[in-house]
């Protein structure tokens, strides 16, 4: 088949300046694109006519050639792109031979470990010590993972890169690809003698103990994170980061809600009744607390600000006293006869009402 004349294929003049020829290439390669234009059985035929015509008009000494000899110049054709890539990569952006480039070293993985505390922990904020085995830095080789007096050296198989890229000639150019190299694993570094103490790894589990800080107003189920307590990364990439589950154990007077923590406490019949000052666990010590005369059970009590604190804020919750009243259950024979007493003057007069079934 005879070969169009290259500036017909790019459609434009044959003074045209690189510009226009740049311009010119990048629209019709889109246009014609197979992976773009699939529909089109000739769209390969004229991607690759499309792709040669630029290849020789946009190098200046094989423009000169083409305009003086033509096709008929021995050479002259179409004999694989040699900046294929380049040009891909020009009109499609990343899409086209993307290089893969992976970090030499690489970081830690993150932990997760759970903490228990007291609530009382919780209302004040704690300081624990939690022992857990994790990577640390190998410190015979300061994380390189080559034997001391030792240096990793430059990988020859990919000049350091950690990428190879390889040509493959297809039906409409050469396509560079690249993947990661076998011999470094992408690292672009050898080590040939390794350290005998981490094997190579840069680092070593160990058992370590950490100090966590939990805050005041740590309540269950709180996750927080703490930068660069995770593991070691391998070859002294960086650490990974430490989580920490917060569980809050049950307490024997409080209930947890939300910052308010709630407890019952339980008075007389005659206080009650009668009203009295009572001493209410808090978790800064015993507070005075009054109770009206005609409490019922049932009635809460608001201690302000005794609850927990709020993360992040300078509020705090409540401590909420729920009263109980307790009905005697072992009458002595004076006791008895009070209550007869206080029966015989009428319910009434004491201000509760009446069921209906009376
Ligand atoms: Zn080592
Ligand atoms: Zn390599």
């Amino acid at each position: 088949m005879a070969k169009r004349d290259y500036y017909e294929v790019l459609g434009i003049d044959r003074d045209a300046t690189e510009k226009d020829i740049k311009r010119a290439y990048r629209h019709l390669a889109r246009r014609h694109h197979p992976d773009v234009n699939g529909t089109d059985p000739d769209a390969e035929r004229k991607f690759k006519e499309i792709a040669e015509a630029y290849e020789v008009l946009s190098d200046n000494e094989k423009r000169h050639q083409y305009d003086a000899f033509g096709h008929t110049k021995s050479g002259m054709g179409f004999d694989g792109f040699g900046a294929f890539d380049d040009l891909f990569g020009m009109v499609f952006g990343d899409f086209g031979a993307r290089s893969q480039t992976r970090a030499t070293t690489e970081r830690g993985s993150d932990l997760i470990c759970d903490i228990s505390i007291e609530l009382e922990d919780a209302y004040r904020g704690v300081e624990k010590n939690i022992n857990l085995k994790k990577a640390l830095k190998c410190e015979e080789c300061n994380g390189t993972g080559a034997e001391p007096g030792t240096s990793p050296i430059e990988c020859l198989l990919c000049n350091g890169s950690g990428v190879i890229r390889t040509t493959q000639r297809t039906f409409f150019g050469n396509l560079v690809k690249t993947h990661t190299c076998n011999r470094c694993g992408g690292r672009g570094k050898i080590i040939s003698s390794v350290c005998k103490v981490c094997d190579g790894e840069g680092r070593i589990k160990k058992d370590c103990s950490i100090s966590i800080k939990i805050p005041a107003g740590a309540t269950s189920g709180l996750r927080f994170k703490i930068n660069g307590q995770g593991e070691a990364g391998f070859r002294g990439g960086p650490f990974g980061d430490l989580f920490v589950d917060v569980y809050v154990q049950p307490h024997s007077i409080f209930e947890v809600r939300g910052n308010d923590l709630m407890c019952d406490f339980a008075i007389s019949f005659s206080q009650a009744a009668l009203g009295a000052t009572i001493d209410i666990f808090t978790f800064d010590g015993d507070e005075k607390l009054k109770i009206p005369p005609g409490t019922q059970g049932g009635t809460i009590f608001n201690l302000r600000g005794k609850g927990l604190p709020c993360l992040n804020s300078r509020r705090r919750g409540d401590q909420l006293i729920r009263i109980l009243v307790a009905t005697p259950t072992k009458l002595s024979a004076a006791q008895k006869e009070l209550f007869k007493r206080l029966d015989e003057i009428g319910e009434e007069n004491l201000g509760i009402k009446k069921r209906l079934s009376d």
